[in-house]
């Protein structure tokens, strides 16, 4: 789409060679969502491929992935063969609405996106990501995965702030995980997600949820869950209030799902 507002198109290979941000501006990387919408806010787009941050990182600490990494480079890349909760990022890639967009769109750009239906988002929250970010004062912040997301298209960044890494840590790369998203139109956005993750040697859980809710959530325990335990659990950490109620789906629609949707992941991830 012809973006007609926008006038200016910078492309800075040095962020200190840009000039002060200005309102109307924003960060564009793959430009899969920019280029959807009419942006009539909007004047100049900064682009972030000339940065050189399209890093893809394995050490002995964890992964760390570049704001200008791909969704293809994620799924086409060499990971230690221990790190069996890749496969849940790769799940992200596959589950998205367009394989289409899989070449051009960026991880970074997705969870900037902050959709609720995000594909990424969960997936962080449930790994500990952490998301370094380079503030417009000059500052550079880490942000826990799960402090980042605030709501629907709502993330902490301010204005001119740029989600420069992400960062994985090894430990719970380590655990077996699983990916369950459900569509109620099968090109749409999903309305509920549920990723699982278990350790098999502690036998602890962790669910991140997303899709339903405006913002991914994390819920822990201690050892494997029964039915009625995740029921309850789910209920007293997340009131029906909080899941999305609109046209594609009630918010006690959604929130039966994402309990289904736990526990077939839960199922998958313990071998049952
Ligand atoms: C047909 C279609 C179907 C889709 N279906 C889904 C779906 O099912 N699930 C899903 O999750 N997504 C879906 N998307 C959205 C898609 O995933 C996003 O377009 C993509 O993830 C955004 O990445 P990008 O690099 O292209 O970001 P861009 O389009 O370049 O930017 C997206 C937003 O993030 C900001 N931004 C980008 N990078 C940064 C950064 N490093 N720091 C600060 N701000 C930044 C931009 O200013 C902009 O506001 C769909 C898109 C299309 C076109």
């Amino acid at each position: 789409m012809d973006l007609h507002t926008v006038e200016t198109y910078l492309c800075p290979t040095q962020l200190e060679s840009l000039p002060n941000w200005q309102p109307g501006w924003a960060w564009v990387a793959g430009g899969t969502w920019m280029f959807t919408e009419p942006q009539r806010d909007l004047t100049t787009l900064v682009d972030l491929q000339g940065l050189g941050w399209s890093e893809l990182e394995v050490s002995p600490e964890g992964l760390e992935i570049g704001a200008t990494c791909t969704m293809s480079r994620l799924l086409q890349f060499d990971y230690p063969a221990a790190w069996t909760a890749i496969q849940a990022l790769q799940s992200a890639v596959q589950e998205l609405a367009s394989f289409k967009i899989q070449n051009m769109a960026t991880i970074a750009g997705n969870l900037c996106l902050a959709l609720p239906a995000g594909t990424f988002a969960p997936v962080m929250v449930l790994l500990d990501a952490q998301y370094e970010i380079l503030q417009q004062a000059g500052n550079r912040v880490w942000v826990a995965a799960s402090d980042f997301q605030t709501g629907a298209r709502q993330t902490i960044l301010q204005p001119g702030d740029v989600l420069r890494r992400i960062f994985i840590p090894q430990a719970l790369l380590q655990w077996q995980v699983n990916y369950r998203r459900m569509c109620v139109a099968t090109a749409g956005l999903a309305v509920a997600i549920a990723v699982a993750a278990y350790n098999p040697q502690t036998h602890q859980v962790r669910f991140a949820i997303a899709a339903s809710l405006r913002a991914p959530r994390l819920l822990e325990f201690h050892s494997i869950p029964s039915l009625r335990e995740l029921e309850e659990t789910l209920s007293a950490q997340i009131p029906l209030t909080e899941f999305i109620e609109d046209d594609s789906a009630s918010a006690l629609y959604r929130r039966h799902i994402t309990q289904v949707l736990m526990m077939r992941s839960l199922q998958q991830v313990i071998g049952e």
